[in-house]
């Protein structure tokens, strides 16, 4: 796989740990970041839009779309199929935009073994209790599904060793400071850099 212009992103946490507040304050405030819009079978919630949130599908068109091998990575999670397409992350790469994957640790593994040089970021809550609370609080999910979420959390947060960042979202806004600040540092990064300023390099060192 050539080498991109942008950094490739994986962003992972329990459910309710507040990953999708994270990263849509981030797109406000860097203009150098998108998110990749994934595939998913599950039914849209109140507000959620086809297209921004998820790409709503039925489980034949996503069976149709793993045939066709238009997945970079994908995964089954709560009983509903979720999936990255190729095409939503290499055009914006290309153009040096980094791309954010809201991914579990599942898709987290495939995304890494086909591209190691993807960063991954774990968002922790600051307790149990408060993993809970904001479920309940977010008003999204039924009680059954909250349990069920939460009976899958500890699970999900061992897996918190897998990616190079650990960000605890306690204070929402140091969490946020936190996350634009491994966004812009790994901008500098000395693969990247010569790859985007090959020939400023060529120059300096002519
Ligand atoms: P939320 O985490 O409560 O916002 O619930 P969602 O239904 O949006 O996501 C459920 C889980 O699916 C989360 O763990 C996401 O990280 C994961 N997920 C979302 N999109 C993808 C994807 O494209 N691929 C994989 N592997 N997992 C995904
Ligand atoms: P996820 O995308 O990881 O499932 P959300 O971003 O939907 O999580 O956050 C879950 C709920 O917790 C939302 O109602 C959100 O407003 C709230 N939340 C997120 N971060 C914090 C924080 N630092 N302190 C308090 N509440 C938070
Ligand atoms: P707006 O429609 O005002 O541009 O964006 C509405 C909300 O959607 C904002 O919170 C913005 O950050 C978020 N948003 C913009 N683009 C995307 C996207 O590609 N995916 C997701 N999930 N949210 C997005």
């Amino acid at each position: 796989m050539t080498k991109q212009k942008g950094n490739l992103f994986i962003l992972s946490a329990p459910s309710g740990a507040g990953k999708s507040s994270l990263y849509k304050s981030l797109l406000q405030a860097d203009q150098k970041v998108r998110i990749s819009v994934s595939h998913t079978t599950r039914a849209p919630r109140t507000g959620e839009e086809h297209g921004r949130e998820y790409f709503f599908v039925d489980v034949d068109s996503f069976l149709d779309m793993i045939a066709e091998d238009a997945f970079f990575e994908h995964a089954q999670v709560f009983d509903n199929y979720y999936g990255t397409s190729k095409k939503a992350i290499f055009d914006m790469l290309e153009q040096g935009l980094d791309v954010i994957l809201e991914i579990d640790w599942q898709g987290a593994r495939q995304v890494r073994e086909q591209y190691p040089d993807a960063i991954g970021i774990f968002i922790l809550p600051p307790s149990l209790q408060a993993l809970e609370e904001r479920l309940t609080g977010r008003g999204t999910d039924a009680a059954d599904v909250i349990a069920r979420r939460m009976s899958k959390a500890v699970n999900e947060m061992s897996h918190y060793d897998e990616y190079d960042y650990v960000i605890i979202n306690d204070d929402f806004n140091e969490a946020l400071e936190q996350l634009k600040a491994v966004f812009v540092a790994n901008r500098a990064r000395t693969p990247l850099i010569q790859e985007i300023h090959t020939d400023l390099i060529n120059d300096l060192l002519s």
